[in-house]
């Protein structure tokens, strides 16, 4: 039995064999030992008898430990059972002197340069065991609906996704690269004898999918060497990312708003404990700071968007909104809004989801020129049919469109978009054969774990983050 399974079966009088490491060591007599499979720590209450002076030192916190033991009650407050040891195995020392985990509040900054530790503590433990609940319901979600998962290439050959700066692939030597007659790099010579990226977005592909299958999507890693140090971008993050034929930008919205309330409600139902606890911590960070500084608490917070329906505000209000609102006449925004077209930045959704609305938003037809060339046009001309889902505390954690599906607009705005058609024959013949509605959108994995973890910072919420300058572990 692992940890959890004795918390929850409270299996008393019988004899088990666990094995953990040690978060603290109290007045020699009691271990809080934890496994991994909870939050809930197991308490071991020492024997002196049946235990060696020199296991007893070797008992410090971040030691592996195998404990063989009684269940009994709790004679103490905190728990409802503990062990007995009859004999404890020290099976990795854990040196004090230089262990740097220490039974105290750790910073988050802190934890991130011992990221090869972290997973050992508390907050880490209930945000990956949160991760892993969530890329579960996920693929349940899809699953049960009828979705088909794809699994949308890593390298690719097309550079024109159009959602960032790409990482290039090469086996090239980069002191000594094959050159052309006119002295630029001849990419035929390299590994698949073109020019190769790391993918910034698997939608391009699962459109092709979509376009054959119906209902798809795709779950995997995309990367981006855009140079941003914000606590919401990561250079190697997971998206969520469904296409779906016949789907309007309506339908897209209802199935966008109805897969992040099913994942959000699955956490709530499966993952109590950890939530719990996240809860607890959000509110012991926040003690100090003013009421209206202090967030919604976390459990509060899931509840309200699990069970409210969210807003919907085409971009052209949402300007309006924006223009009339305090921030902008008092230049608090560090970017004004004056006119419609101006690119929304992160102020400008933050302040429409927590000031304005107090509730998830969905903002629609957005102007043409601010979005990618796939998206569909609308009749008037200049917006076209994207959505993009704002969250409180994170802002936009969902970008989607109806994609363009007439063959000669498409091309028109490939052309406009100064894209070469040639390096995107294939996605534009989709619209030459069979063509049909359809729509989809991204939804970033890690945006969503903050969310439901209320983490604040998107490195705290992925194993490894990868980010400007920074690749350790
Ligand atoms: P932003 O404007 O926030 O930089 P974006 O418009 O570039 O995002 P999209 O190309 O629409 O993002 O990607 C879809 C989703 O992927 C976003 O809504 C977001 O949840 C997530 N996402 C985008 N870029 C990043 C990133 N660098 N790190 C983590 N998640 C990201
Ligand atoms: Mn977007």
């Amino acid at each position: 039995m692992n940890i959890k399974e004795i918390i929850d079966k409270e299996p008393i009088g019988q004899e088990i064999e666990v094995k953990g490491w040690v978060r603290t060591f109290r007045s020699n007599r009691f271990i809080a030992l934890n496994d991994g499979s909870t939050v809930k720590n197991l308490q071991v209450v020492v024997d002196f008898e049946n235990e060696s002076e020199e296991t007893l030192k070797r008992i410090t916190t971040g030691a592996c430990l195998k404990v063989h033991g009684i269940v009994v009650e709790s004679q103490g407050k905190g728990q409802t059972i503990e062990l007995n040891n009859k004999a404890i195995e020290v099976l990795g020392d854990s040196h004090p002197e230089e262990y740097p985990l220490q039974p105290k509040k750790h910073s988050m900054e802190f934890l991130r340069e011992i990221a090869h530790l972290r997973p050992r503590t508390q907050t880490f433990g209930a945000i990956f065991r949160l991760r892993h609940a969530l890329q579960f319901a996920v693929h349940k979600y899809f699953n049960d609906n009828g979705f088909f998962m794809v699994h949308t290439p890593i390298v690719t050959g097309s550079d024109a996704e159009g959602a960032g700066e790409m990482f290039r692939v090469s086996t090239l030597d980069p002191s000594n690269p094959p050159k052309n007659e006119d002295g630029s790099i001849n990419w035929k010579e390299d590994f698949f004898g073109k020019e190769t990226n790391l993918t910034v977005s698997g939608q391009l592909e699962a459109e092709l999918f979509a376009l054959g299958l119906g209902k798809v999507y795709t779950f995997g890693p995309t990367f981006r060497a855009e140079n941003s140090n914000t606590t919401r971008h990561l250079a190697e993050f997971w998206m969520i990312e469904p296409e779906v034929a016949f789907n309007d930008l309506f339908d897209n919205m209802d199935l966008a708003e109805d897969c992040l309330k099913y994942v959000i409600r699955y956490v709530m139902d499966n993952c109590v404990d950890d939530l719990n606890f996240l809860h607890e911590r959000q509110i012991q960070d926040e003690k100090g700071l003013p009421e209206d500084k202090r967030s919604m608490p976390l459990m509060d917070k899931l509840k309200f968007v699990a069970e409210n329906e969210f807003v919907r505000c085409s971009y052209t209000e949402a300007i309006d909104i924006l223009r009339n609102s305090k921030p902008n006449k008092k230049k608090k925004f560090q970017y004004i809004i004056e006119e419609w077209g101006a690119d929304l930045q992160s102020e400008h959704e933050r302040y429409l989801v927590e000031k304005h609305f107090g509730k998830p938003v969905i903002l629609y037809d957005y102007p043409a020129s601010i979005k990618a060339f796939y998206m569909r046009l609308n009749e008037d001309g200049k917006t076209v049919r994207a959505m993009d889902i704002l969250f409180p505390g994170i802002g936009e954690i969902v970008g989607g469109s109806q994609r363009e599906e007439r063959y000669d607009v498409l091309k028109q705005k490939v052309a406009d978009f100064g894209i070469e058609e040639e390096s995107l024959w294939w996605y534009l013949e989709t619209r030459k054969f069979g063509t049909c509605v359809h729509s989809g959108f991204g939804l970033g994995f890690e945006r969503l774990i903050n969310f439901v973890s209320g983490m604040t910072n998107i490195r705290d919420v992925i194993p490894f983050p990868r980010t400007p300058k920074n690749a350790e572990f």
